[in-house]
């Protein structure tokens, strides 16, 4: 995310170049004009209210359909011209619809690609196995599955299998989970984003759902009518400095919560506090009692990962120590931070590093109050 902001990571992967897209009887373009870089190797979510042209962007990049008017380079090569089903073999593409072939096995949809570049049946079922795995379903309990078999959730793994099958360098998605109910939508989410964390592809990833937007985008392009930008940016940006007021109105409410999900506490400072080590002797215990204002000091163990809390009135009183409640590494966030300390009632969080070793704590209180 930080590359992104700062602007490396180096050329676009996707560029359209003024592409239009007008059709027959119709007064007003789908898409018109758009020109835009997706970088190589980033997230770009596509966002907008329905018939803002998503999908037909996405089907023009894909050449489902032919453009009226402007340019698409992909890697830096222009490929307008180029043929259509030749080009599709090096992008991936996932809809909500899933598409998979209801009467071929989980296998045979995912080899899909390399079955039509000719790849042979032992590199086939090597690279089925390998994507299975990869989107989180055991190949031998999967593999010779039917799509009516599996759940929505399976099913969008099958289809997002199936569309890294050839390793396309390019990715389409076209409101892959807009079907699949929140709590499987969040998973999934999740997933893609750890594939992403290892594959480093370009994806451009649609949605009408800004938080998921959000959650996804390296960078956002808020879409209004006609395939027109309203603001392309990262999240941070759009959240602090909407454009206008039809950004400001298409984000809602809430964007100072919104922007809690941004920040990771692996990237924050976390204020230190009072410690005392569990085995500490009682006039250890007590000294650092007399030193703080705080009401509670932070026990460790001899790791420093921490243990609980004991009252700082009673700070050599073993039973009166408070046991933790889970701590927060170094992947959440600010907006969970916030989230745990609300729905346990407490006003501070212990903070540790990759190894549970205590970095500090984080309170919801600025700290004296
Ligand atoms: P989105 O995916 O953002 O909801 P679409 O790209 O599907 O929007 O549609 C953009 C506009 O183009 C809409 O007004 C839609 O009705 C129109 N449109 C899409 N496909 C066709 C088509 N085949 N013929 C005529 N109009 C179309
Ligand atoms: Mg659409």
């Amino acid at each position: 995310m930080s590359e992104a902001i700062h602007g490396s990571g180096g050329e676009a992967m996707i560029r359209l170049d003024r592409l239009t897209k007008s059709y027959p009887g119709r007064p007003e373009p789908a898409v018109h004009e758009l020109t835009l870089d997706v970088p190589a190797g980033r997230i770009v979510a596509f966002v907008g209210p329905s018939g803002c042209g998503k999908t037909t962007t996405m089907k023009l990049i894909n050449r489902l359909i032919e453009p009226t008017a402007g340019r698409i380079h992909l890697g830096g090569t222009d490929v307008t011209e180029v043929r259509a089903d030749r080009l599709r073999r090096k992008i991936g593409y996932t809809i909500q619809q899933t598409g998979l072939f209801p009467h071929r096995t989980v296998a045979s949809n995912i080899a899909t690609v390399p079955r039509m570049l000719g790849w042979d049946a032992g590199s086939i079922a090597e690279r089925v196995d390998e994507l299975l795995n990869l989107v989180g379903l055991d190949p031998q309990h999967y593999r010779g599955r039917y799509p009516k078999q599996l759940s929505g959730g399976q099913q969008q793994r099958v289809g997002v299998a199936r569309s890294l099958g050839a390793d396309p360098a390019v990715m389409l998605m076209d409101e892959p989970f807009g079907a699949i109910d929140p709590l499987n939508r969040e998973a999934l989410q999740n997933e893609l984003l750890r594939i992403q964390a290892q594959l480093r592809k370009t994806i451009v990833f649609v949605t009408h759902d800004i938080d998921e937007a959000i959650k996804m985008g390296d960078r956002i392009a808020i879409f209004r009518d006609g395939g027109r930008i309203a603001q392309y940016d990262v999240p941070e940006r759009i959240l602090g400095e909407p454009a206008d007021d039809f950004v400001r109105e298409f984000l809602g409410s809430g964007t100072a919560v919104k922007r809690l999900s941004l920040t990771r506490l692996a990237d924050l400072d976390i204020p230190r506090w009072p410690t005392v080590d569990d085995s500490a002797e009682d006039a250890e215990r007590v000294a650092v009692a007399t030193r703080t204002d705080e009401e509670f000091l932070l026990l460790l163990d001899s790791e420093r990962r921490p243990l609980g809390w004991q009252p700082r009135n009673r700070p050599d009183d073993r039973d009166a120590a408070v046991p933790l409640i889970s701590p927060l590494g170094p992947r959440h966030t600010l907006f969970e931070a916030l989230d745990q300390m609300l729905s346990v009632n407490s006003s501070a969080s212990v903070v540790v590093d990759e190894q549970g070793r205590s970095r500090g704590v984080l309170r919801s209180t600025p700290s004296g109050s």
